[in-house]
């Protein structure tokens, strides 16, 4: 039997090819960017082909460079960024426009719309979500009624809906050459369009989207021993290995830290952040700002959901402070900077640049830094910044244990941002609760290998992958509890002159 998984981390920022081996180890990787294209005010696109070739460069580079080839792995995972929304023409493979990304809020009015006559009551009950532009549906309307051409070639099937995940699968297992149209629940479960008892695309939410059901492709677990497909013998890999994983990236990370108990939760910090707690096979229904979502499907076995809280800019105001305010020239000289201070000197900073997510969800709301006196320099902002990234999560915390009653004893980390130990600290201190991060912080394409590994017997439990886990860094909280509550009313109050900024 083959000796590794691979597994395909299509983000945001970038798309990452791993290998793992048995014991969840990373035994290699190779990475690149994609544009951002930036057309207007609050419009975020990426282009699909740019993405594709750039993962195909990436398996193979990383394959060549670990000298392996396709009967090296056992099987290949996906996971992908979600919501992010790819229309193309299934004869020609191009696509009809670029892909919408999650932060895009062009769909304002598309979500505003579906609070006014109570749509989006139905919305919330069924599919977990409230209306808003973060996820597919809306992403979908907009180019059916704004790309000529795609409205008349989605009612005969020509012009069909993907996310990344589902644009890839397509791609890898032969495109117009007979690629497959799938999806998994917990993609799925993004879109607004999918009921989560049932999980299946329901007609009634379809209606609301006016979206035909061809254009959507077929739903399916995510980890299945029956395979979605298999990878070209011409394809990047360079020989047929199974594809039997896909997971939405946050979904893929709580597999990749273990949480396959309820109560187990785990946070990500990349260009967003989300916090995911495992509710077991019971739908919770947030009354708190936070969303139902399918966590994982496992084969045959019933679906496990999560209540989960997604904050829109974390590591993103990160890159603001290097892209657009030049004060730092590159991401991991926030922590220096920052630390040439002993505290934020009163500065708030509320990265509400798409709105805020959980638990506000106020696409009203646009960003500010407050709290300014002359004495403050580049340093307390850029621990400002940090701040933020740990306040919002402290937010969605306190939302998570009103909802479910589980009170956090440790915070399990991962993502590009935990390499921030001063961030760590903070949210360690801004929390009240210790903060952990595993020895592989790639914890995301690790969750697409262990579904994939899974399903093919690589892995023959998830009590084999509880055991793969180990803490690498913990960091304890050293803020006394007036430090800590004094700096959550200022927080609270920054983010209150944030609202109503948009009409
Ligand atoms: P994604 O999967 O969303 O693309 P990653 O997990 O790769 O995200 O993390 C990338 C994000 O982490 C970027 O937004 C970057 O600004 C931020 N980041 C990376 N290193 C650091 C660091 N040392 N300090 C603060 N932020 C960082």
């Amino acid at each position: 039997m083959a000796d590794f998984v691979g597994a395909v981390d299509q983000g945001t920022t970038s798309t990452r090819f791993m290998v793992f081996d048995h014991g969840g180890n990373e035994v290699g990787r190779h990475q690149l960017e994609h544009e951002q294209i930036l057309p207007q005010a609050g419009w975020v696109e990426h282009n699909p082909v740019e993405i594709w070739d750039r993962t195909q460069s990436v398996m193979r580079t990383a394959m060549n460079n670990l000298r392996l080839d396709a009967s090296d792995l056992a099987a290949l995972g996906i996971t992908n960024q979600r919501e992010t929304t790819v229309v193309w023409n299934r004869r020609t493979g191009r696509p009809y426009y670029n892909a919408i990304v999650w932060q895009d809020t062009r769909t304002d009015a598309i979500a505003a719309a579906l609070d006014r006559d109570g749509r989006g009551d139905v919305i919330r009950r069924k599919a977990g979500l409230p209306p808003a532009t973060y996820f597919s549906g809306g992403k979908i309307q907009w180019i059916l009624q704004n790309v000529e051409g795609v409205r008349e070639a989605a009612e005969q099937g020509d012009a069909i809906f993907g996310n990344t995940d589902t644009w890839l699968l397509w791609n890898l297992t032969g495109g117009t050459h007979g690629g497959v149209h799938v999806t998994d629940v917990t993609n799925a479960s993004r879109t607004m369009l999918m009921d989560l008892e049932t999980l299946d695309w329901d007609d009634e939410l379809l209606s609301f989207f006016n979206i035909p059901r061809a254009m959507l492709p077929q739903i399916r677990p995510s980890s299945d021993p029956d395979r979605y497909g298999t990878t070209l013998a011409n394809g990047p890999l360079g020989g047929e290995v199974a594809l039997t994983a896909d997971l939405g990236d946050q979904q893929a990370a709580t597999v990749g830290q273990v949480c396959f108990s309820p109560g187990e939760a785990k946070n990500t910090y990349g260009t967003g952040n989300f916090m995911l707690l495992n509710t077991g096979t019971e739908i919770v229904r947030s009354s708190n700002g936070l969303l139902t979502t399918v966590a994982y499907k496992f084969g045959a076995d019933p679906a496990v959901y999560a209540l989960e809280g997604s904050i829109a800019v974390t590591g993103s105001a990160v890159q603001w402070l290097r892209d657009q305010l030049g004060i730092i020239s590159g991401a991991s000289q926030s922590e220096a900077l920052a630390r040439q201070v002993e505290d934020n000197g009163g500065v708030y900073f509320v990265p509400a640049f798409s709105g805020l997510f959980a638990p506000y969800w106020r696409s009203d709301a646009r960003g500010a830094i407050v709290g300014l006196s002359r004495y403050n320099t580049n340093a307390h902002l850029a621990r400002a910044t940090l701040e933020s990234i740990c306040y919002q999560s402290r937010d969605v915390a306190e939302a998570m244990e009103q909802d479910s009653g589980v009170t956090l004893d440790v915070l399990k980390v991962d993502g590009g941002v935990t390499a921030n130990r001063l961030c760590m600290q903070l949210q360690a201190d801004i929390l009240g609760v210790p903060v952990s991060r595993p020895v592989v912080a790639e914890t995301t394409a690790l969750g697409a290998a262990y579904a994939a590994g899974l399903a093919v017997g690589f892995w023959k439990s998830t009590d084999e992958l509880r055991d793969n886990w180990n803490e690498h860094e913990r960091w304890e909280p050293t803020w006394s509890d007036e430090r800590r509550e004094d700096g959550y009313a200022k927080w609270k109050k920054a983010v209150s002159r944030t609202l109503d900024w948009v009409d």
